[in-house]
């Protein structure tokens, strides 16, 4: 089996993400999510994603740079097949990790750490799926 292969627009992506730059790329757009096809999904939440981790955005435009981020993420999810991992405490199915922080549970915002390696991974096959693009789809 060969590994998927990826549009290269998103292969451009994760090459940038080697030469972090400090300036504010504004490729959000407000398309409805419902209308975007998944790799263009993917493209626009990495770029968000991207901005943010490096610190890019201004202040005041934080809130719309992660708002949209997580509309793109919803949408992501709901068109896997597949669920996230259930947290062994609440039950919720919510995890968030900020860079270089543990995993945490969206709902009794426990940290993951070496005892829950087997959910760690987990949640980590979910979140590649999630961001995964089928094969043969292009950006629109
Ligand atoms: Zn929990």
């Amino acid at each position: 089996m060969s590994s998927p292969s990826r549009p290269t627009e998103v292969r451009t992506l994760a090459s940038d993400a080697e030469h972090p730059e400090t300036e504010v790329r504004h490729t959000l757009t407000d398309r409805p999510v419902e209308d975007m096809t998944k790799p263009a999904l993917v493209a626009e939440w990495s770029e968000a994603a991207e901005a943010l981790i490096s610190r890019a955005v201004p202040t005041d435009e934080r809130e719309r740079y992660w708002d949209r981020r997580v509309d793109l993420w919803q949408e992501m999810k709901a068109r896997v097949d597949a669920e996230a991992p259930e947290c062994p405490e609440c039950g919720a199915q919510s995890w968030g990790q900020n860079a270089g922080d543990p995993k945490q549970c969206g709902g009794c915002c426990i940290e993951l750490g070496r005892r829950h390696e087997d959910l760690i991974e987990r949640i980590d096959q979910f979140w590649d799926k999630v961001r995964s693009v089928p094969e043969g789809e292009d950006a629109v």
